[in-house]
């Protein structure tokens, strides 16, 4: 499970966050995660929990906001957006992509008080 390490270093981020601008409490963690990345959420919620026991970030809020994956199509060369349901490139109907990004996980803002 790699979400435990992923969860530990969302932690991480958040408190050196938190203590550079002198908070007293994080409220809310804001996540970025690409629709082909493979971290689930919940297991990152639940870890969470666990890993920020004591420390000022217990009882934050974890929200996260999906980004689709761009690929380039290896048949027709067209760059495209698409959806995780539909692998398909939307000009030519390849499946012969190539991910140019989707799998990408950040945090992209903290809550503080
Ligand atoms: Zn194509």
């Amino acid at each position: 499970m790699h979400e435990m390490a992923i969860t530990q270093s969302i932690l991480r981020i958040a408190l050196d966050a938190a203590e550079k601008n002198g908070a007293k409490r994080i409220l809310a963690i804001h996540l970025r995660l690409g629709d082909f990345s493979d971290v689930m959420p919940a297991y990152v919620r639940s870890y969470f929990d666990i890993a920020s026991a004591g420390t000022i970030a217990c009882g934050a809020k974890i929200t996260e906001t999906r980004t689709p994956a761009t690929v380039r199509c290896r048949d027709c060369g067209a760059k495209s957006v698409i959806e995780k349901r539909s692998i398909r490139c939307p000009r030519c109907q390849s499946a012969n992509l190539e991910l140019l990004s989707g799998t990408e996980f950040t945090v992209e803002s903290v809550e503080i008080e």
